[in-house]
């Protein structure tokens, strides 16, 4: 049995100045052919999985490329072209296949295109034909269209957020593309999408509106003639008609069980739609509230400016005030400043440097703050996750210093990653159980890894692009009505 294998992981916010051209793509991952396989075997990711699974099951994948960047603005169209294209050479020569295998992320907007998986998946379609099963998985932010669930025989979107559970899609996916191969299963699939933007905040999955969601998805699931249940929060910083909320189940061959089932979860959903609005503290009350706690570390969770989705990932407002008030001993993780970080490696250890740190990118993440630290260790940003979301796969900053403001230590870093893994804190010499605040640049993924290890957590509304405030974006594109950017929306 051999099936094709690619992956093309962009989430993009269309709010963000940030291109994400061939450069942004080459910084994290473009791998191309046999490389693939030796890059994501035994990793927590989707690509791990297929591998694993596809091993198991004696299916001969055909990798082809495998292209991820980290969100932010528009995806190029010089990179997007060039991934496509490669993807439709290597799936032409590869001849016959039993059956395709993608790996993508569903919020993908490349220049000139709303719907970059929908137009992906068709040009694949189009190659292997309608007799060729085509199965995709898809983040928990995927903005789903009806071209992608045209396109495709399967969808697996994962089920959590923080998402712990990438590597089971792909195996789940492998799995049931190679049952549909054989003739055991016959996919057919119900989308609904009711008019529900869930802003970032309150899409978590261990409680909830999400939770709920699941746990009803989990019951139905025990039904033989279920396939599988995705239920995609979506990514709402996507200013694109499709942008937000919706439902998949896909049964063996029954349209009417689909068509109720997805009913359902969409009816649900909306009855419990105020659930996903969601509230932060203001910077000042935070730091104060994070001071006065007892117990360490207290995470400040700075959810506006997190390079996971799309924000600059250099905001500069609680480290503004962090300092303000002198607080220590305190870690702001991390920063993303280049430019700050090749300074200080300029300088060296133990040397003290005054400079503009942050607020470099936009006028949406606080300004830049002036500063005097001391560079207390240097690194060139390689590490290995070691936490519950991407285990095992090697992660890259780029340069990284640790700048030392009075016992606030800010870690700068080069590539933009986002604050996901304590690692990226324990691999440049800081304990973070040491500290009393820890500002981590992440909206929910943190939790995963920092819940288990907080004293508290606090969540904080300062200004950026991942901010669960809606009401702070102007929204041009989108359908309309949506709740809750027009709060009288009603549905069905
Ligand atoms: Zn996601």
């Amino acid at each position: 049995m051999r099936v094709f294998l690619a992956m093309l992981s962009h989430e993009t916010n269309t709010f963000s100045n940030i291109p994400t051209d061939r450069g942004q793509f080459e910084a994290r991952n473009l791998h191309y052919g046999g490389e693939i396989i030796e890059a994501y075997r035994g990793t927590g990711t989707c690509l791990g999985g297929m591998i694993e699974a596809a091993a198991r099951l004696g299916a001969t994948l055909l990798p082809s490329v495998a292209a991820a960047a980290s969100p932010a603005g528009l995806v190029t169209k010089d990179i997007y072209g060039h991934v496509k294209e490669r993807m439709l050479r290597d799936l032409k020569a590869a001849g016959a296949v039993d059956g395709v295998l993608l790996d993508l992320h569903g919020a993908m907007v490349p220049e000139g295109l709303d719907d970059g998986e929908g137009d992906l998946i068709e040009a694949v379609r189009a190659v292997v034909g309608p007799a060729v099963p085509i199965a995709v998985t898809l983040d928990f932010h995927g903005n789903l269209s009806d071209a992608m669930v045209r396109g495709a025989d399967l969808l697996n979107g994962y089920k959590t957020y923080p998402h712990v559970d990438m590597g089971e899609r792909g195996v789940e996916a492998t799995e049931q593309l190679v049952a549909i191969i054989g003739r055991r299963l016959t996919p057919t699939a119900a989308l609904r999408k009711p008019p529900l933007l869930p802003p970032l905040g309150n899409q978590g999955t261990a409680r909830g509106p999400m939770r709920r969601l699941y746990d009803l998805a989990a019951d139905m699931e025990k039904d033989p003639k279920v396939i599988s249940i995705s239920i995609f929060a979506g990514f709402p910083l996507a200013d694109i008609p499709d942008a937000g909320f919706g439902v998949y189940v896909v049964t063996d061959n029954d349209q009417a069980l689909a068509e109720r089932l997805a009913d359902e979860i969409a009816e649900t959903a909306w009855k419990h739609r105020h659930e996903f609005i969601h509230t932060a503290l203001p910077v000042r009350e935070a730091v104060a509230k994070a001071l006065a706690a007892p117990g360490k570390p207290i995470v400040l969770a700075d959810m506006a400016d997190n390079t996971g989705g799309g924000a600059a990932g250099d905001g500069t407002e609680i480290l503004r005030e962090l300092v303000r008030v002198g607080a220590r001993s305190a870690v702001v993780a991390c920063l993303w400043d280049p430019k700050a970080a090749a300074l200080c490696a300029q300088a060296g250890v133990g040397a003290s440097v005054t400079l503009d740190v942050g607020g470099k990118v936009d006028d949406r993440h606080g300004a830049p703050l002036r500063v005097t630290g001391v560079v207390r260790t240097l690194s060139d940003g390689r590490f290995v996750h070691r936490g519950p979301m991407a285990r095992g796969l090697p992660g890259r900053l780029g340069t990284t210093a640790v700048l030392d403001i009075n016992d606030v230590k800010v870690i700068l870093i080069s590539y933009r990653w986002q604050t996901l893994d304590p690692e990226m804190i324990r691999f440049v010499g800081i304990d973070p159980l040491d500290h009393k605040i820890l500002v981590v640049k992440s909206t929910i993924h943190y939790r995963a890894a920092f819940e288990p290890m907080a004293s508290e957590i606090i969540e904080v509304d300062a200004p950026g692009l991942s901010s669960s405030n809606l009401a702070r974006f102007d929204f041009k594109r989108i359908r309309r009505p949506i709740f809750p950017l027009d709060p009288d929306t009603t549905y069905p």
